[in-house]
């Protein structure tokens, strides 16, 4: 990555060009236009220097508004953040300023990143830049399109139960969620802390680990960010080996899965045996609970996370006459989560009730074990596993936003990854008969991130024709 003839203030006006050009798009919640162009020309005074370069110099990149970035506005795309500004930088955030990078913008999502069709949030709906008719996926659904749209280089979204990884499917772009604690949630605006996690959106592979390498590694700011070094995954690229590699048959079999995909990925399997890799059905016995399990504890974290947003330190406070305490919290609330984001804060209290909480929570937590349990195994004799991002492609608005359930349960090939804690990526390999792209998921052990992207480079190679 680098700005070779063209100078940074280049680059950044060509993104803002496009980024007009697509407004209707609505990816971006607010562009810093004056002020990446004033970043870039600060880096072009540096540029016949390149040893003083940072490793992302002159890359711009978008940022989903889950992620703090100091004295700028961050609001979960939410009524009750609408007016709050960031006061401190995420990690990732400083990290990517620390390497030069170029921060052009904040990226529309999911309220609280609640959601599969980024049709929950305060600004109104993303639209899928291949068919305007379709959802971006969701929750990070501006962060996929602001890259499949050519709006910035590179953005990152976060990852709690499929965020970036089905988006990035519906848009046909990388999406990638590393292994949990693998970059630090440190300024990262919480749904559920035990399952988030920051991801990227990028056009490459190379890209990807490039922006994995400079936001990943410890962090004295959050205990649960892993403590081990970072690879340089960027240079572990080049390296071609074969791998042994799971998949599920009751993930293929599912009767949820498009037929077509379900074919395009069989004949991709193959063709991964043609070129040297084992592949081997494994048995997995627990995919029929993974999406109930994922939304009994994540609803029950974000019922606790989502507890601080009352109307009192800060965001939004209602200008309704109010009785007492209680009744402020309750009318600021009432006023300024979503539908969805209500939903789910209710099916988490009540999850934790006094009562329920052994026959829901305390079960999913054992269902979360068990598959854990089950994952270690799994990755004791095999590299990386293989299944689909999404049972389909894109839907159209609307078709999903009446049946919840219907819409949490085309996330039955993400959750795995988060419930376990393991690295997954979705490879943008095809494109179905109805015009629009989708993805091969791609997941590894804890921590395994060279591997899932030594694999992801030579396989984004080998079908690049596809
Ligand atoms: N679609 C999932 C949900 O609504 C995933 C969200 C996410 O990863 N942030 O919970």
């Amino acid at each position: 990555m680098s700005c070779g003839q063209l100078t940074c203030a280049d680059i950044v006006s060509s993104y803002l060009q496009e980024i007009e050009k697509n407004k209707h798009l609505n990816a971006f919640i607010e562009v810093y236009a004056d002020e990446a162009l004033e970043r870039a020309k600060s880096l072009d005074v540096k540029s016949s220097s390149p040893e003083t370069w940072g490793k992302l110099y002159g890359v711009v990149i978008g940022i989903k508004d889950v992620l703090c970035y100091k004295d700028h506005h961050v609001g979960a795309a939410s009524k009750i953040l609408e007016q709050y500004t960031a006061i401190y930088n995420a990690t990732a955030v400083q990290r990517l300023l620390d390497e030069d990078a170029i921060i052009i913008g904040n990226l529309n999502c999911d309220e609280f990143a609640m959601g599969s069709s980024n049709e929950h949030s305060s600004h109104g709906r993303v639209l899928n830049a291949i068919d305007e008719s379709r959802v971006p996926g969701g929750s990070s659904g501006g962060s996929a399109v602001a890259v499949q749209a050519n709006m910035c280089m590179a953005s990152l979204g976060s990852d709690t139960g499929g965020s970036v990884r089905q988006p990035a499917d519906f848009c046909g772009v990388v999406g990638l969620k590393p292994s949990y604690g693998r970059i630090s949630r440190y300024g990262l605006l919480a749904y559920a802390s035990s399952f988030d996690q920051i991801g990227i959106f990028a056009h490459t592979i190379e890209d990807a680990a490039a922006v994995l390498e400079t936001i990943a590694g410890p962090d004295e700011y959050d205990s649960t960010c892993s403590s081990s070094p970072v690879p340089n995954y960027v240079s572990s690229l080049k390296e071609n080996k074969t791998f042994k590699i799971a998949y599920f048959p009751a993930c293929l079999e599912h009767p949820s899965l498009d037929k077509e995909i379900k074919s395009n990925i069989e004949q991709c399997m193959e063709a991964l045996r043609k070129q040297g890799h084992v592949l081997e059905p494994v048995r997995f016995d627990y995919l029929d609970v993974i999406v109930p399990a994922y939304y009994i504890l994540t609803t029950a974290e974000a019922s606790s996370n989502l507890s601080r947003y009352d109307g009192v330190k800060f965001g939004y406070r209602t200008d309704a006459m109010v009785d007492n305490l209680q009744d402020l919290f309750k009318k600021t609330r009432s006023a300024a989560f979503g539908k969805e984001v209500k939903r789910r804060i209710m099916l988490g209290t009540f999850v934790l009730s006094t009562g329920y909480y052994d026959a829901y929570y305390a079960k999913a937590q054992q269902v979360r074990r068990l598959i854990s349990d089950q994952t270690k195994e799994i990755f004791k004799s095999y590299d990386l596993l293989l299944m689909p991002t999404a049972p389909s492609t894109a839907f159209k608005f609307g078709e999903k936003s009446n049946d919840a359930v219907e819409m949490f349960l085309g996330d039955l090939y993400t959750v795995y990854a988060n419930l376990a804690g393991i690295a997954a990526i979705s490879l943008p390999l095809f494109k179905h008969s109805n015009g629009m792209p989708f993805g091969l998921q791609v997941l590894s052990d804890k921590l395994k991130e060279t591997t899932l992207l030594q694999f992801s480079q030579h396989t984004m190679n080998a079908f690049e024709h596809v």
